[in-house]
């Protein structure tokens, strides 16, 4: 029998919150990461698993695993360089498939010479999705 994808989400941000909790609800198993305890106490419930680990941290990413998991989505917002550093450390230990959200171009350019396999950007990419939407004729549906 063909195993389920696993994916894991580094930074329970609102996007990292929401990502986790759709794979979720979806049926996958999802391994949830964050530096701060407090988000890791509140995210407790709604994942199957939900660690407290600083993802710049080799190591700690090495002692979870996180070689094995199929897709791995760097959420990490506001601090760019725990953000290029997390996607970094992912690359070198050998994450197959590694998503990564940028706040800007550069910074995208960025992930993308590290080697993340696909650059998100959250508000370029909904404000698009609305445009469009906007002009089609399902108006509501988006
Ligand atoms: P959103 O717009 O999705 O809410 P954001 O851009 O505000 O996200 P942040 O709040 O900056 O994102 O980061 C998301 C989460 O990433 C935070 O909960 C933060 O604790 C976590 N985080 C930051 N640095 C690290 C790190 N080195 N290791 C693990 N988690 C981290």
């Amino acid at each position: 029998m063909k195993q389920e994808k696993q994916y894991a989400v580094i930074g329970l941000g609102r996007f990292g919150t929401s990502v986790a909790k759709t794979l979720h609800k979806m049926g996958y198993e999802v391994l949830a990461i964050d530096s701060n305890e407090d988000k890791v106490q509140e995210f407790s419930n709604e994942v199957t698993h939900v660690v407290q680990a600083d993802s710049t941290d080799e190591a700690a990413l090495t002692a979870l695993g996180i070689r094995n998991f199929d897709v791995v989505v760097v959420a990490i917002g506001e601090d760019v360089q725990a953000n290029v550093l997390t996607t970094l450390q992912l690359k070198e230990i050998g994450v197959s498939y590694i998503v990564a959200k940028a706040r800007d171009a550069l910074h995208g350019k960025m992930l993308q010479k590290i080697g993340a396999d696909r650059v998100i950007y959250p508000e370029r990419d909904m404000g698009q999705r609305v445009a469009y939407n906007l002009v089609s004729s399902n108006v509501l549906d988006y």
